[in-house]
């Protein structure tokens, strides 16, 4: 069987659903017989290539995330909404019912780490959408991984499944147990 390429990628997260990914540990080498990672935050491919299997953590919240997740539906098989910030939009979404001149004043004028600060001009900054998505809101999603981060055990399970050639089963006993 030729090995299945495998693709990881952060758009609106904190990078904890990848930190949660690399939890698999000594497993990963197992998935590594299967797979072969070609796109994610460690491996330093500017185009997105075609995949079999694309990992999406974060929400859409910026028109530069809304042409990503295009792109990449358009060159994937499998899009797995990677955690719940991809699954619901969650955290980044909090914004969403706060005006976005309040929203950028916050962050580059009244935050505590900031002295004399000033809203970048719009060339500077991505261009924030006026409201966070989540993934199925702009593109069909095929699997969905709930958790904040979904749990190593979880995430291996869902990889196994989709590398043998699987859609994995999440019922509620799988949820409940990771
Ligand atoms: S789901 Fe949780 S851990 Fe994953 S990116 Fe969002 S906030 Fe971070």
């Amino acid at each position: 069987m030729s090995k299945k390429k495998l693709a990881t990628v952060w758009l609106g997260g904190c990078s904890g659903c990848h930190m949660s990914l690399l939890d698999i540990d000594e497993r990963l080498l197992e998935l590594l017989k299967l797979v072969d990672i070609v796109k994610s935050p460690i491996v330093d491919t500017k185009e997105f290539p075609g995949v079999d299997v694309a990992l999406v953590e974060g929400a859409i919240t910026s028109d530069e995330h809304l042409h990503e997740i295009h792109n990449i539906r358009k060159k994937t098989k499998i899009l797995v909404a990677f955690g719940d910030c991809a699954v619901t939009a969650n955290v980044p979404s909090l914004r969403n019912p706060i005006p976005m001149k309040d929203v950028l004043s916050r962050a580059y004028i009244e935050a505590e780490s900031v002295d004399k600060g000033q809203i970048p001009c719009d060339d500077a900054i991505l261009k924030l959408l006026p409201r966070v998505m989540p993934l199925h809101e702009a593109v069909k999603v095929d699997v969905f991984i709930p958790g904040c981060p979904p749990s190593a055990d979880l995430i291996f399970y869902v990889l196994s499944e989709l590398v043998n050639g699987r859609i994995p089963v999440l019922d509620k006993e799988r949820l409940r147990y990771g």
